[in-house]
This record gives C-alpha cells, structure tokens and sequence, in this order.
C-alpha cells in the first residue's frame, strides 16, 4: 500500500530560499581577489541570486547547459551555485590547480557554454584561450572599477546583475535534474566528471547539517578553507544557509597568517580544510602563543589527519572532526565526532578513535570486501576494499561508460579504492590506497599519467612513480627510474619532459635510478613493495 504525502521535487534553490527567510541575518564574509573584505547576509545573497538567474537567462543559458566556475571560495561563487542550478542549468566548477591539459581536457568534455572567472585567473585563461572552445564565454567576476584589460572580450559580473529583478519564480523540475558537474582525477588517462543531482545535493545539505550539529547551527561562524572549486568545499554551500551558520570565506590567501587573520577578526568558530593547510595554521597559533579569537572546531579531511595534528588542537581546546569521503559521494561519507558515550574515554583512546576516519553520516553504507567480493567483518582487524553506496553517491560517471564499468560492483556498490577496516562501534579506518594517484596538499596527481610521459623517454626502459610521506603535502612524488641498458637519462631532461605536460607541483620531488622494479605474482610492478621500500626515503 502506498502512502498518502505530497511528493514535492527536492531543489537546491529551496535552501537559500528558506535561508533568506529563516536566517535573514547570518551572512558570508568574504576576504576578496580585490583585497577588502565584503559582507553580505543570506537574505541580500538570496536577492542577488535572484538576479544573476535573470542574467544568465539573459545570456541564452538554458536548463541542462554547463556553466563553468574557475573560482577562489567568495560570495559570487556562492551566488553562482545557486543560481545556475537554480535556473536547472549545473555548475561545472573547475580545479585551477589542474595542468593545462586537462582544463581544456574538462571544459570541453563538458561543453560548457559559460565560463565564470576570478580576477587571478584572467591571464591563465587568456593564455588558453585558443585551446577553449571557440564558442565560449566569458564572465570576469569582479565590478567595472575592477574589470582588467583582457583579450577575453570578457563580460562583468557586477554589470550583468545591475537592473535585474530581485524576485523570481524558480522552475520546477524533477529532482533528478543535473545541478552540479565536478572532475576528479582517474587513476588512468583524463579526469572524470560527478554529476551530482538536485536531490542528491539537498539531501547531502540535510545529512550533513543533522551530523555536525555543533558547527552547523544560527551564530556559528565556518570557514570553508576546502576549495568551492572541488568536491562542493564538502557541501558547505548548502548545509550552512540551511542551519544558518554564517560563512567566512577566505579567497586566494590560504596561509597561516592570513588564515589566522580572518578567523581572529571574524571569530571563525569551525574550520574546514585538508591537513596540509592545518600545519600552517598551527606554526602560526603556536607562533602567537594563542587560538584565533572564537576558534573551537577543526573538521579535517581529505586525507588522513596525523595523530600529531589531533593532539596539537585538541590540546589546544580544538574539538577535531577527523572526516573521510570523495568528489564521487557529494563528499562527506564519515564524520569522526565521538559519541557521548565515548567522550569521557582516557585521552590515550580518544586520540587514537579520532585518529580513525569516523562513523559513516546517515544514508551512507559502507562495507569491506576481499579480492573474490567476500563481504569481511567489521572487527576493526579484517581489512578489505571499500565499497559504499547512499543516495548521495555517484551512480556513474559523465559520459564516460569505461570508467563507469569499472566502479561498480555486481550489487550496485561503487568501489572508492581506499583500503579499509571497519570496527564494531562502526569506525573506519583507511589503512591504505588501492587507487594508483598520490594526494599531494589534498590534491591529486596521477602515478601512470606521470610514468606514461616518462616512458617516452628514449633512454627509460621502465618506470614507476610512488607516494612517499611528505611532512607538509602529506605526500609527495618520487620517481623510479630502470635506465635502458648502458643508459642514463639526465634528470633534468626528464623533468623537462614532464613539464611539458604537468603543472610544476605535479612533478616529482626525487629521480631514483634501479636496475629492476619488484613484481607481483601477477607480473605488474608491485607499487606496495615500492612504497614500503621507499617509505624513508628522504625527498630533496
Ligand atoms: P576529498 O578531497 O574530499 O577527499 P577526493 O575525491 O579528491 O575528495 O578524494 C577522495 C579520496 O581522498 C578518498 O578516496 C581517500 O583516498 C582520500 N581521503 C579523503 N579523506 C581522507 C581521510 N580522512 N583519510 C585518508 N584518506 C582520505
């Protein structure tokens, strides 16, 4: 028998709606490209975004059509998500860190129509401008006393908006409608795209809002340090307007003294970004021998936090989140939190459960397998594949059915890569990477489309390329090199080669030279026996 409840399509644009009314006075802090800082509250937000979905209507952008972000984290970014996905077009943010290659790999994978740009970026782009689609637009986010010369033919953001009307009537749409497009790095060849739906970001906003509840409630103060131009700055957008925690959003200064700045001023109470960023931050507070004014809350996540980080803040009275997920599962799939019953534990069993990766949020399962898809248990010893599966994981990959083919299991889980135990209490533990790419500040390169350029290389007859632990980056790349016999390629010649295909922060840090590179039983190179070997290895 079926129920007798309204079945109202979920929508993105509910949430500022509903923020604008709820929370009219909390607001978004922004420290700008234009170098001042700007305040504007949910309720003025909700207006502009009004406006700027006229515009873009203005501009000829039709429901289902990608409009493309390149973007530091501010408030026309933010206006940006909502009224793109408002009007039912999706919002492709795109990473600047990428190498060339693969931005112009993803803007035209994507088609984008529309390409929305910060200040910083206006030279990159004008630099790539012939390999974009001819076709393309462009929108520099900044006001007229600020618009630069450029070879872009560029609009401006702030012209755009001006004489819009303030209200609007949004469109109605299934719930299934694309509303947000994000590449993530493949292990092999390009990146490939998440198509998040309107339904699966509402809820995701929900999930997230009832599981921290401490950071996401009216008054709170949140810093999204993790970008809004990857992986949803972890669904920040949505879940704060939807408590009614303000935003303060720290545009292209991401060190600790800057850092630390803006949460003293702004009383910043939760903080949200990768370890890499969290290091600077502690030498400045262990610098000034003191908190930012207000500061109680750290989420970490994006890879694993070390024990030290957990200590240093929660001995500093910084309640750490320790939190685990992917661009594939809109992101947050764990949270670390500790439940009451476990948080009057000796200090020695706290840290080491907030060392763990957390407790899986409501509506996302995980389970653990070994190689034949035997389901292992969740003893916190059995330790197996990752898979999970939620109404806010992905269900395959935009326009890419090979990869799509290869992430799924026969019941429909989608297989994250990461090597995991699960404890009774239902604890994740990430204790390795099945994935072949390297997480180096919280951002990806690729092992194989590094060893693949080496290859070329007249004089390499094999080659691998390796994480190794990094202090700062958490990890760094190191690569092994087997020279063809009687050879050796110079170093810098292979990191010319490199360069021409990779931005500099992808190259690795170190060249080794061996003779032979260990096998598995299988006859591939054994990356574990690699990894193990050059777990010491110390990087110039
Ligand atoms: P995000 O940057 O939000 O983590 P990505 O999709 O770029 O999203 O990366 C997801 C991957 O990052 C995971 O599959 C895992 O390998 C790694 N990761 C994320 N969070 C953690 C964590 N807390 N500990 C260890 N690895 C993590």
């Amino acid at each position: 028998m079926k129920g007798m409840m309204m079945m109202r399509p979920l929508k993105i644009a509910d949430i500022l709606e509903y923020a604008a009314l709820a929370h009219p006075t909390s607001e978004i802090v922004s420290a700008r490209t234009e170098g001042d800082i700007h305040r504007q509250s949910y309720e003025q937000t909700a207006r502009r975004v009004r406006q700027l979905g006229h515009a873009l209507r203005g501009l000829g952008i039709e429901p289902g059509d990608r409009v493309a972000t390149l973007a530091w984290n501010g408030y026309r970014h933010f206006e940006l998500y909502y009224a793109i996905s408002g009007i039912g077009s999706v919002c492709h943010t795109i990473n600047p860190r990428l190498a060339a290659e693969q931005l112009t790999y993803i803007v035209h994978h994507a088609a984008d129509k529309l390409l929305f740009l910060d200040l910083t970026f206006v030279p990159i782009i004008e630099r790539l401008k012939g390999e974009l689609p001819a076709d393309l637009r462009y929108v520099i986010m900044t006001d007229r006393a600020h618009m630069p010369e450029n070879s872009l033919d560029a609009l401006c953001y702030e012209e755009l908006l001006e004489g819009q009307p303030e209200v609007m009537d949004w469109p109605e749409f299934p719930e299934d409608t694309a509303a947000g497009l994000c590449y993530t790095s493949g292990t092999t060849g390009h990146p490939k795209g998440t198509l998040y739906t309107q339904r699966s970001t509402v809820l995701h906003a929900m999930m997230i809002a009832v599981s921290l509840p401490g950071a996401l409630q009216e008054g709170r103060k949140i810093l999204p340090v993790v970008p809004l131009f990857h992986v949803n700055a972890w669904g920040l957008p949505y879940s704060a307007p939807l408590a009614g925690a303000s935003l303060v959003m720290p545009g292209p200064h991401l060190d600790g003294a800057s850092l630390f700045e803006l949460m003293d001023k702004e009383q910043v109470y939760s903080a949200w970004g990768v370890p890499t960023v969290w290091l600077g931050l502690l030498a400045e507070i262990k610098k000034r021998d003191r908190l930012p004014l207000g500061f109680g809350d750290v989420v970490v996540g994006g890879s694993a936090a070390p024990r030290s980080m957990i200590e240093a803040f929660e001995d500093a009275g910084v309640n750490v989140c320790h939190a685990w997920g992917m661009t594939e599962m809109s992101p947050v799939g764990t949270q670390g939190n500790l439940p009451s019953y476990l948080q009057d534990a000796p200090r020695e069993k706290r840290m080491a459960l907030k060392a763990k990766q957390g407790r899986p949020v409501f509506g996302v399962d995980l389970k653990i397998v070994d190689e034949d898809g035997n389901r292992l248990p969740h003893d916190g010893q059995h330790s197996g594949i990752l898979y999970v599966r939620g109404n806010t994981v992905t269900a395959g990959y935009y326009n890419n059915e090979e990869a799509t083919r290869e992430a799924f299991d026969d019941e429909g889980w989608f297989g994250t890569g990461d090597i995991a135990t699960i404890d009774e209490h239902g604890f994740l533990t990430i204790t390795d990477r099945a994935k072949d790419l390297i997480k180096s500040g919280g951002e990806w390169i690729s092992s194989l489309d590094l060893e693949n350029v080496v290859m070329s290389h007249p004089d390499v007859a094999n080659c691998a390329v390796i994480a190794v632990p990094h202090p700062k980056w958490d990890e760094r790349p190191l690569l092994i090199v087997v020279p063809e016999e009687g050879k050796k390629p110079a170093v810098s010649d292979l990191m010319d080669l490199l360069s021409e295909h990779f931005a500099k922060w992808q190259l690795p840090d170190d060249v080794v030279f061996v003779d032979a590179l260990p096998l598995t039983a299988t006859g591939k190179v054994s990356k574990l026996t690699l990894r193990r070997q050059f777990a010491e290895h110390v990087l110039p």
